[in-house]
């Protein structure tokens, strides 16, 4: 880098549908595998930005790239006929309307509320939903500030594309500071918030505060959760953005008031902490008191290697970061395409899980964050001559499952919670119905 680059506060610059093409061409894509890609971005949304782009990239080794397959979209990530039929409106430069109705109905066709999340979480205050807001398990609650809808960069995979895409049917954004604290001090229940999104640190760091102070005297509230990519997609942004310091004091001031700030970092792959950037910003959130927690999906051709999981973990302790999950990719959007099964999940779980000291083994996986709670995959066993998985719920609506082993019918082929059956002679599954 030259001491001109050295000097130059680095900003921010979003690559969107405009600059597809472009980057599709520098991956080596031909123009029919052009098309298909970006009439997957006509479904799903795209946005990389300059960072991901020019650090965090490995070009030579693109389309394959782990990196590039994070933030663009794949021409063969949904279903051949929406992809052909859609690809085939933009090649006769149909009108924006018409590739939005096309869209919409393929997106419908994506589940995209899994976990029944708009349905069971919602909570109600006098009667009413409170918008934005999801309380599932006792102890936490979820808040989506409606200015934190947004990433500094989108994942292929995210669960959350819906919020991202403009449909105001699938968005879920509060704006109500004071609904929150109202909620949380009406509930000593409550004694952790996560503030989530899109990623809360997009917003600036004064309208984070406004939804963050407020909390701050709630007595019985223990630790105050932000759930960010923005550590491994815009490192910047605890460096040398223009409110990095204000945002930094803010951490101070939440871990003066006697609680647990915690960082939920989503680290997907060991390339993300392999700049100075990402490192020194780790660093810097760390000085405050805060800490750094981290957490990812196993998503197939991304971090699909116990080797990368070992090496991400290592790397994050060194760092004085703490692994906290591993999920398993959730069943809306591109899931076809991205899944892992189960089975396959656990031996690279377990295997990254040998290779590492127990100061990274405070990592827990692999997760399936369903609608009865957070399962963990714990092995595979044999139960009266028949094989099985050994499973538990980490979380669950209804505390009395966590904690207890169940069994469910080995099978290879299994992605998610939904796919398993009991083994015979057996009831239901624990909290599925
Ligand atoms: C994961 C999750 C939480 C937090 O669970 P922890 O196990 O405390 O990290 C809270 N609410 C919802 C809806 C979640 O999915
Ligand atoms: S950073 Fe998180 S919320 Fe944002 S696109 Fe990626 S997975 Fe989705």
């Amino acid at each position: 880098m030259t001491a001109e680059n050295g000097d130059r506060r680095p900003v921010f610059r979003a690559l969107t549908l405009p600059h597809l093409d472009a980057l599709l061409s520098r991956a080596g894509l031909d123009r029919h595998d052009r098309l298909r890609a970006r009439a997957v971005a006509e479904v799903l949304p795209f946005r990389t930005n300059s960072y991901v782009v020019d650090e965090l990239i490995d070009w030579d080794r693109a389309p394959d790239d782990p990196i590039y397959r994070l933030v663009f979209p794949q021409p063969d990530m949904l279903p051949k006929a929406d992809v052909d039929r859609i690809a085939a409106l933009l090649a006769q430069g149909a009108p924006p309307a018409r590739l939005l109705e096309e869209a919409r109905e393929v997106r419908m066709r994506l589940n995209p509320h899994p976990g029944g999340q708009r349905v069971f979480n919602t909570p109600l205050m006098d009667g009413l939903p409170i918008e934005g807001m999801q309380h599932k398990y006792p102890e936490t609650v979820l808040f989506f500030p409606r200015q934190g809808q947004t990433c500094h960069a989108y994942c292929t995979y995210c669960f959350r594309w819906p919020q991202f895409v403009g449909e105001p049917d699938l968005r879920m954004a509060s704006g109500d500071a004071t609904a929150l604290r109202e909620y949380v001090l009406a509930h000593p229940e409550v004694t952790s918030v996560l503030i989530t999104g899109g990623d809360p640190l997009i917003m600036s760091s004064t309208v984070l505060a406004r939804y963050v102070e407020p909390l701050l005297d709630v007595p019985h509230l223990e630790s105050v959760r932000i759930g960010t990519k923005a550590l491994s997609y815009w490192p910047h942004r605890v460096l040398t953005d223009p409110d990095s310091d204000d945002l930094l004091r803010l951490f101070e001031r939440v871990v003066r008031s006697g609680r647990n700030l915690a960082l939920m970092g989503h680290y997907s792959h060991p390339r993300e902490l392999g700049t100075g950037a990402a490192e020194r910003a780790l660093r810097r959130v760390r000085e405050t008191g805060a800490v750094v927690r981290c957490q990812a999906p196993l998503i197939r051709g991304v971090n699909d290697r116990a080797e990368d999981w070992a090496d991400l973990w290592r790397k994050l302790v060194a760092l004085g970061a703490v692994p906290y999950y591993m999920f398993v990719e959730r069943d809306t959007g591109p899931q076809d395409y991205f899944a892992v099964p189960l089975a396959r999940a656990y031996e690279i779980f377990r295997e990254a899980y040998a290779q590492v000291s127990g100061l990274a083994r405070t990592v827990r996986g692999p997760i399936m964050s369903a609608t009865p709670g957070k399962v963990q995959v714990d092995g595979v066993t044999e139960v009266n001559g028949q094989r099985a998985f050994v499973l538990h719920y980490v979380q669950a609506r209804d505390p009395e499952l966590v904690g207890r082993p169940f069994f469910a019918a080995y099978d290879p082929d299994a992605r998610w919670l939904t796919d398993l059956k009991p083994l015979a002679g057996d009831g239901a599954l624990p909290g599925v119905d």
